[in-house]
C-alpha cells in the first residue's frame, strides 16, 4: 500500500495503554493500511508505570521502558516525545501541540491518562509537597529527599503519605526506601478501602505498621504547615493536631486528563472523563478515548487492564472488527512494602444470599476471605492480604464451581502443586489481558508454542501485573507434556537458566543479594517461582540464616516463620529428634512444654513429635524453652532434610546386624540444616527385613553382615517409588561419602522442586551415571563435591537459636495486636480424646469406640 493511501491515526498521550494501542494496531494491519504518530508529553517513551516504584530500589528508569524500540524503528509508527497536544480541532481533524505545529489525523485516539490530584488544602503547593504519578515526580521527590538529608544528617527525616490506597501504599514504601520515616495518613477508616474489608484492612495496617510505618485512619487533613521560606514543616489534621514532616505525598487519587476533550466539545461524565461507547469511540466518530483518560459504561477505570483491553478494543474497531468492550472488574494483586494484598471478584460479597467463608490470624498476618453462592458451590470473590499464593489458582476460578472445599485455598500451600492445574477452559488466567486457560492450552496445541515466553508471547498472559505467571507456567507445561513435547527448561519468565545453571552461576559469581543476582543473570524483578529458587540455592551454599539480607522476603510461607502454618491459621512446632531417639529428660521437657502453651501433640511419621497450635508470637518462647532443654530446629518446614528413621537396629532387636539407630543419628546430624530443592528424608533398617521402610526414602540404608546397601532416589507421596540400589557392602565410612557426593549433586543439578525418584528417572546415564560420578570420579568433581558437604558441617548453625540471639530476626515473630494472648475469637476449638483441635471446618471426624 502507498504512503498516500494510508490512514493517519493520531493518539495524544504516550502512556501504557497507548502503546498496547500501537501494538496492537501494527501486529494485525498486515497491509499497512495505517500509520501511527504517538504524541506523548513526557520526555521519554511509554513505561511500566506500575513498577514505578522500582526506580528506588536502584533500577535504571530505562529498564521501566516498555517493549524495547523495535516498535519505534517501525517506519509506520512516529514517536513525538516531550511535545503536549494543546488542541484538537474536529472539523479540520487536526491536533496542535506546543510546539506551534498543526498535525492532521484520519482517527484521533486520546489516550491522556490521569493526573495526580493534590487536595484542597492549604500549603498543599509548598517546597516538598509532591505527588506520585511520574517518574519526573519520583525524580523530584528522591532529589529533594537526598538534599535535605545532606542538610541535615543529624536527625531522621519525616514524611507523610496522605492516602491510604495503592499509591499511598506503594509511596510509603518508596520514602522508606528513601530512609524517610513516614506516617500514612488515611481518611477512611482502613487502608486500602476500595479493596479490602474490616478484617483485611486489619491485618494490613498490623503488617505495615510492623514495618516501620505509622498509620492514621479516620484522619482528614487540614493543612500542610510552612515555614517562613515556603517548605513544608509539618502537617495538621482536622481534630486539631498535627505531625513534624520535611517531605508530603499526596496519593489521594487521580482525575482523568480530560481537558482537550472538553475544550473539543466532546462529552464528558459526572466525575470526569471522555465519553465512549462499547467500541471506544467518542460521539465524534474520528475520535475514540482509551485507558485512565475513557468513560465507558458511565465510570472511569484506575487499573491498567481495562485499559489494555480497550487498546485491543480500539485498534480491532480501526480494523474493521466488531470487538466491544466486554466489561472489567477491579482485581488486584500487590505487593506493598513487600506485603501481598489481592481482591478480586464480588469482593466485598454484594451478592444478594452470598456466603463467606474466611480465616484471619492477626497475629500471623494473614487474612484470607472468600465469597461463595448462596449454595456455598460458586466462587464469587475473595480478599487476601498477608498471603496471596492462592490468588493465581483462585481468580480464575470467579464464576465457577469450586472443585474442593473452600478451606483447600485457605489453608497455605502444600508440597503438591497448588489447586488450580484442572481448570476448566473458560476459566479467566490472565486478568489483565483476558486470556483463559483453554488460550494457553491452545497456543501450545494449535499454535505451537513450546515455552511460556512464547505462551505470553502468543496470549499475552502475564505481560502486565505477572501475577499469574505460576498458573501460565503450570499450564504452559502440563499442556506440553499432554503433547508429548519436553519442557523448556528456563525457571520462569525472569531466569532462561535452569535451576542447576543458576546454582553453579550464583556459586561461581559470589552473589549473595536477591537484586544481585535476578540483575546479572535475569530480568524483571522475579515472582513466585524464582524467588524461593534463589533463596534456596543461597541456603545450599551456606551464604547465612535464610532471614538475613533481603531473603526473609524471598521465602515460601513456612520458611518465612521457620515454622508449618497449619489451616486454623496457627503454626506447628518440630523439634529435632536425631533417628527418632529421645531420652526420657528430652519427653518430659517437650510434654512440659506442649503442656505449658496447650499445644496439641503427635507422633509423625518421621519418627518425631510435632507439637500443634502454636500462636506466631508463642513461637520465639516455645522455642526459648526447647532450645534450653537441648533441642533445635527440625527443618520441619523447609525444603532440606527432614529426618532419619530407624528401627531399633542391633541394640535391641534379635535379627539386627547393624547399629541402625547410631548411624541414623550420625547421619541425621551431618545431613540437617541442608537446604535442596525438595525435602529430603533418610532411612536406616538393621536387616533386610526393613522395619524402617528405608527403600521409600531419598537415601536408603539397609545392614548387611558386612556394612550397608545404600538405596537412592525413593519416595512416598502421590507417585511412590522404591529406591533403587547404588552400591552394597558400604563401611561407615564409604556411605557417608557416598551420601555425601549423592546429596551435593543433586542439590547443584536437580530442578527446581523435584524430589531425588524425580531427579534421578531423568537424569541422563540413570543409576549408572550416578554410580561413575560417586564412586569413579567420572566427572572429576568428587573433592569439591567432598569439600562442599564439609563446608556444610562445619557451617551448620541451628536456625532457631540464631532467631532468638538476634533482635532483628526476633521482632518479626513480635505479636503487633493489642491482646496477643487473646486467641482469635473466629478460631474454635474442640477437645478431641483429650486434646484441644481446631473444629473441621468440613468433613467427618472419626470418634474412638471404646
Ligand atoms: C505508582 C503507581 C502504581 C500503580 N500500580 C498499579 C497496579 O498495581 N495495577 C494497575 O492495574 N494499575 C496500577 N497503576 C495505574 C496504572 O499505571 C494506570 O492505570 C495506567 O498507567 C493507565 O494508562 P494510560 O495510558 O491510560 O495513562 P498513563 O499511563 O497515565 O499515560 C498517559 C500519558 O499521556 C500523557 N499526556 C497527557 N495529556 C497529554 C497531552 N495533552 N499531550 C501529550 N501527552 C499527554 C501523560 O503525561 C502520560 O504520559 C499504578 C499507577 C501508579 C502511578
Ligand atoms: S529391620 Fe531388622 S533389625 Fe530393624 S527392627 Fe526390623 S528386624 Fe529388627
Amino acid at each position: 500500500m502507498t504512503s498516500q493511501s494510508q490512514q493517519h491515526v493520531v493518539v495524544a498521550g504516550a502512556g501504557m495503554v497507548a502503546f498496547r494501542f500501537v501494538e496492537a494496531l501494527r501486529a494485525r494491519d498486515d497491509g499497512d493500511r495505517f500509520r501511527v504518530t504517538v504524541i506523548g508529553d513526557e520526555p521519554r517513551p511509554p513505561y511500566d508505570r506500575v513498577a514505578l516504584t522500582t526506580y528506588f530500589t536502584g533500577r535504571d528508569p530505562e529498564d521501566l521502558h516498555l517493549g524495547g524500540d523495535e516498535i519505534w524503528r517501525d517506519p509506520h509508527v512516529t514517536l513525538r516525545k516531550g511535545t503536549t497536544v494543546v488542541a484538537v480541532d474536529r472539523d479540520t481533524q487536526r491536533v496542535s501541540t506546543d510546539r506551534g505545529e498543526g498535525v492532521d489525523y484520519d482517527h484521533l485516539v486520546l489516550a491522556t491518562g490521569s493526573y495526580a490530584a493534590r487536595p484542597p488544602v492549604e500549603g498543599r503547593d509548598l517546597r516538598g509537597c509532591f505527588v506520585y504519578r511520574t517518574i519526573d515526580d519520583v525524580a523530584e521527590l528522591r532529589g529533594y529527599v537526598e538534599t535535605l538529608r545532606s542538610a541535615h544528617s543529624d536527625r531522621p527525616l519525616h514524611g507523610v503519605v496522605v492516602g491510604g490506597g495503592l499509591l499511598g501504599l506503594e509511596a510509603a514504601g518508596a520514602l522508606q526506601a528513601l530512609g524517610v520515616k513516614s506516617t500514612v495518613v488515611e481518611f477512611a477508616p482502613r487502608l486500602m478501602p476500595l479493596q479490602v474489608d474490616d478484617g483485611g484492612g486489619a491485618v494490613l495496617r498490623s503488617l505495615i505498621e510492623d514495618l516501620g510505618v505509622s498509620v492514621l485512619t479516620d484522619t482528614a487533613t487540614s493543612q500542610v504547615l510552612g515555614e517562613r521560606r515556603g517548605v513544608v514543616e509539618g502537617m495538621r489534621f482536622a481534630d486539631g493536631s498535627s505531625l513534624p514532616a520535611d517531605v508530603v505525598v499526596f496519593a489521594t487519587g487521580v482525575r482523568p486528563r480530560d481537558e482537550l476533550a472538553c475544550s473539543a466539545g466532546l462529552s464528558v461524565g459526572e466525575r470526569g472523563g471522555v465519553v465512549v461507547d462499547a467500541s471506544c469511540v467518542t460521539e465524534d466518530p474520528a475520535i475514540s478515548a482509551i485507558g485512565e483518560v475513557a468513560c465507558i459504561e458511565g465510570r472511569v477505570w484506575g487499573l491498567v487492564a481495562p485499559g489494555y483491553t480497550m487498546a485491543e478494543v480500539a485498534a480491532d474497531r480501526l480494523l474493521g472488527g466488531d470487538a466491544s468492550f466486554p466489561g472489567a472488574d477491579s482485581s488486584t494483586k500487590l505487593k506493598l512494602l513487600g506485603v501481598d494484598v489481592a481482591s478480586f471478584g464480588d469482593a466485598f460479597g454484594s451478592a444478594p444470599g452470598c456466603l463467606e467463608v474466611s480465616y484471619a490470624d492477626a497475629v500471623a498476618g494473614v487474612y484470607k476471605k472468600l465469597v461463595l453462592s448462596d449454595d456455598a458451590r460458586t466462587l464469587l470473590g475473595g480478599i487476601l492480604v498477608g498471603d496471596a499464593s492462592s490468588y493465581a489458582a483462585l481468580r480464575p476460578m470467579v464464576g465457577q464451581q469450586l472443585r474442593t472445599d473452600p478451606s483447600a485455598y485457605l489453608v497455605p500451600a502444600t508440597d503438591g502443586p497448588p489447586p488450580g492445574d484442572d481448570l476448566p477452559d473458560d476459566a479467566t488466567v490472565c486478568s489483565c489481558n483476558n486470556v483463559s486457560a483453554g488460550a494457553i492450552r491452545g497456543a501450545v496445541t494449535d499454535q505451537g508454542c513450546c515455552s511460556v515466553a512464547e505462551v505470553k508471547a502468543c496470549t499475552r498472559a502475564g505481560t502486565s501485573c505477572g501475577s499469574c505467571l505460576p498458573l501460565v507456567k503450570r499450564l504452559t507445561d502440563g499442556a506440553l507434556e499432554d503433547a508429548g513435547i519436553s519442557v523448556a527448561k528456563g525457571m520462569c519468565e525472569h531466569f532462561e537458566l535452569t535451576r542447576a545453571e543458576l546454582f553453579h552461576a550464583v556459586q561461581v559469581t559470589g552473589l549473595r543479594t536477591f537484586s544481585e543476582i535476578i540483575e546479572r543473570h535475569g530480568r524483571g524483578r522475579g515472582c513466585d517461582i524464582c524467588k524461593p529458587v534463589v533463596a534456596s540455592i543461597l541456603a545450599s551454599l551456606g551464604t547465612g540464616h535464610i532471614l538475613g539480607d533481603d531473603r526473609g522476603t524471598l521465602q515460601d510461607t513456612n520458611d518465612h516463620m521457620l515454622a508449618n502454618l497449619q489451616k486454623d491459621g496457627t503454626y506447628s512446632v518440630v523439634p529435632r529428634i536425631p533417628g527418632g531417639e529421645v531420652t526420657p529428660d528430652g519427653l518430659i521437657e517437650i510434654g512440659r512444654i506442649a503442656k505449658e502453651f496447650d499445644l496439641y501433640t503427635k507422633i509423625t511419621g518421621g519418627q518425631r513429635i510435632d507439637l500443634f497450635g502454636a500462636r506466631v508470637e508463642q513461637l520465639p518462647a516455645i522455642w526459648r524453652q526447647l532450645v534450653d532443654a537441648g533441642f533445635e530446629s527440625g527443618h520441619a518446614y523447609g525444603k532440606s532434610l527432614r529426618t532419619v528413621k530407624s528401627c531399633v537396629g542391633s541394640s535391641w532387636c534379635r535379627y539386627g546386624v547393624q547399629d541402625s539407630v547410631g548411624m541414623a543419628v550420625l547421619l541425621e546430624l551431618r545431613y540437617r540444616g541442608l537446604r535442596s530443592p525438595h525435602k529430603l528424608k533418610l532411612g536406616v533398617s538393621g536387616c533386610a527385613r526393613e522395619c524402617a521402610e528405608a527403600r521409600g526414602k531419598d537415601a536408603g540404608v539397609i545392614a548387611t553382615d558386612n556394612g550397608w546397601n545404600l538405596y537412592v532416589g525413593g519416595n512416598g507421596g502421590f507417585t511412590p517409588r522404591h529406591a533403587t540400589l547404588l552400591a552394597e557392602d558400604l563401611d561407615d565410612d564409604g556411605l557417608i561419602r557416598a551420601i555425601d557426593r549423592f546429596f551435593i549433586y543433586y542439590i547443584r543439578t536437580a530442578d527446581r522442586l523435584q524430589r531425588t525418584a524425580a531427579w534421578l528417572e531423568e537424569l541422563p546415564g540413570g543409576i549408572e551415571h550416578l554410580r561413575e560420578v560417586v564412586f569413579d570420579d567420572s566427572l572429576g568433581i568428587a573433592a569439591e563435591l567432598d569439600a562442599a558437604m564439609e563446608r556444610h558441617v562445619a557451617s551448620y548453625r541451628d536456625e532457631w537459636s540464631d532467631v532468638l540471639d538476634d533482635p532483628v530476626k526476633l521482632a518479626r515473630f513480635t505479636s503487633f495486636v493489642n491482646a496477643a494472648e487473646v486467641p482469635d475469637p473466629d478460631l474454635r476449638y474442640e477437645t478431641t480424646r483429650g486434646q484441644r483441635r481446631p473444629v473441621l471446618i468440613s468433613g467427618d471426624r472419626l470418634e474412638v469406640r471404646s
